[in-house]
């Protein structure tokens, strides 16, 4: 690991990440100054223990650089154009993520990162990959841009085989020497681009996760882009490019196969063809992205050397988180789901897939995306769409291009009790066999803290409409 003695380093953000990386960094000698913009009673109640550790805490001013600073560790939400970041580049001092701290603080002989990205399924792989592992009997964890912060596990006394890491855009960006021993780009599609600038800089963040890997680079058959990415990027010597696709695989892929999941890439006897890994009912929800995730997660655990077997063991122990595609109830026969989740419009395109006839409940932050390509391709399946949030017109000037007979209701509020309202006019529009979908295609920060509560506040309101329809009957 890496000798920080005497190092003056700036953590930038006094939220989760930041406390845990100026702890760290305090651990290992530097000298950690952690600033911040915001100085409300939150921010001092937070500042207080560190103050008291020796670690200095700058409250009121995020943009300047402290002086005499020699490296600036970020937190994962900060933009990159951030006055503070121009600042060190002016002064010629390195920017490093939550992500690239770890892994200069990982001591020798630690465990190997399979690594995963991808504009969405990345929680849910990273889970079917810890899985898969533990059914391997291997010690490893499910971490990064979940759970415990990342530069915990690195420093924890306990020790793992190899590591299961969910990789966001924003931690790649800032993790220049991270080299993973095999790593999966899931999907690209266009999000978070208010934050990255463009399209081309956030597949160039992404594709960031190939660099250096030493035994696969995983991509999407039916994402290109995917494919271009390992293209572009600079491995080790005899590192595979390994596909996975939902039709059938061919060499140096894993697909589907008469129900099966089968691995055609990684054949472990010479005059085998295919390697059966699953069956497609073993994946919870058998939903094609969903499927999708499976092979990729699966390419990540054969790339490190884990049994078949142990793919069928770890894909039927998972368990999806909540929020994702969760059924929260039938009320009056209509069905209700909860993809909070589906922050983007590719995310909300895969759920909109899984149903038919919908009464869609959508909007929140937009971070710059378009909604004509999801209302398209969604359009046949809407009996009705219900708008909430501070970016709901984007949704429905696209629903008014594309779909004119589609009846939208626009709520105008943003406040967090237009879930109710949002969910009560969902119930009007529709009928028995219907779904309505929460899967806002937006972030959720304008009304809620998280897509969590944003899920929550619709299962409470779902559960209200229950109550009142059996007090009704
Ligand atoms: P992430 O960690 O990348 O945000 P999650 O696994 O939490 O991904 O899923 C995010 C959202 O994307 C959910 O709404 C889920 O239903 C949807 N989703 C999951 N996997 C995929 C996929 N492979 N393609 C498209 N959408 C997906």
């Amino acid at each position: 690991a890496e000798d920080f003695t005497g190092r003056q380093v700036t953590v930038a953000g006094l939220g989760v990440s930041g406390i845990s990386a100026a702890r760290a960094l305090a651990r290992y000698g530097a000298e950690v100054t952690v600033v911040d913009g915001g100085d409300s009673e939150a921010h001092r109640t937070r500042a207080e223990p560190l103050t008291a550790e020796g670690i200095a805490v700058r409250l009121g001013d995020g943009a300047t650089l402290p002086d005499g600073t020699g490296l600036v560790v970020t937190s994962p939400g900060w933009q990159p154009d951030s006055p503070l970041f121009a600042a060190a580049a002016a002064a010629g001092v390195p920017v490093w993520g939550d992500v690239e701290l770890a892994w200069r603080l990982r001591g020798p002989g630690a465990a190997p990162w399979l690594a995963v990205t991808g504009t969405n399924g990345k929680t849910t792989t990273v889970r079917m990959l810890a899985a898969i592992l533990e059914a391997a009997g291997l010690r490893t964890a499910a971490v990064g841009n979940i759970g415990t912060p990342l530069i915990d596990v690195v420093l924890s006394p306990e020790s793992y085989d190899v590591l299961a890491v969910e990789l966001s855009s924003y931690q790649l960006h800032w993790a220049p020497s991270v080299r993973a021993h095999s790593a999966a780009v899931l999907n690209l599609a266009p999000d978070h681009l208010d934050w990255h600038g463009s399209m081309e800089a956030y597949a160039a963040d992404k594709g960031r996760v190939y660099e250096g890997n030493e035994v696969a680079c995983v991509h999407n058959t039916a994402d290109p882009a995917t494919g271009e990415l390992v293209r572009a990027a600079d491995v080790v010597e005899g590192c595979r490019a390994i596909g996975f696709t939902l039709g059938t695989p061919g060499p140096s892929e894993l697909g589907v196969v008469d129900g099966l999941l089968v691995d055609r890439a990684f054949v472990e006897r010479r005059h085998q063809q295919a390697q059966e890994l699953a069956e497609v009912t073993d994946v919870d929800p058998p939903a094609p992205h969903n499927i999708a995730n499976a092979l990729a997660a699966a390419a990540l655990a054969r790339a490190y050397g884990v049994p078949p077997t142990a793919v069928r063991d770890g894909l039927r122990a998972f368990r999806p988180d909540a929020h994702r595609i969760e059924h929260v109830a039938d009320v009056g026969g209509v069905r209700y789901v909860d993809d909070s989740k589906a922050t983007n419009t590719h995310a909300t395109e895969a759920s909109l897939a899984a149903y038919d006839p919908i009464v869609w409940i959508a909007g929140g932050l937009a971070k710059g995306a378009t909604f004509d390509g999801l209302v398209t391709a969604s359009a046949a399946r809407l009996r009705g769409a219900v708008l909430i949030g501070a970016d709901r017109h984007l949704i429905r000037e696209a629903l008014a291009r594309h779909a004119p007979d589609v009846p939208v209701v626009d709520l105008e509020r943003t406040d967090t009790g237009a879930m109710a309202a949002a969910v009560a006019e969902a119930a009007r529009l529709a009928q028995p066999g219907d779904t309505v979908l929460l899967a806002p295609a937006c972030a959720s920060m304008d009304m809620f803290t998280n897509y969590n509560r944003r899920g929550e506040a619709f299962a409470a309101a779902v559960h209200a409409l229950a109550t009142v329809r059996t007090a009704d009957e």
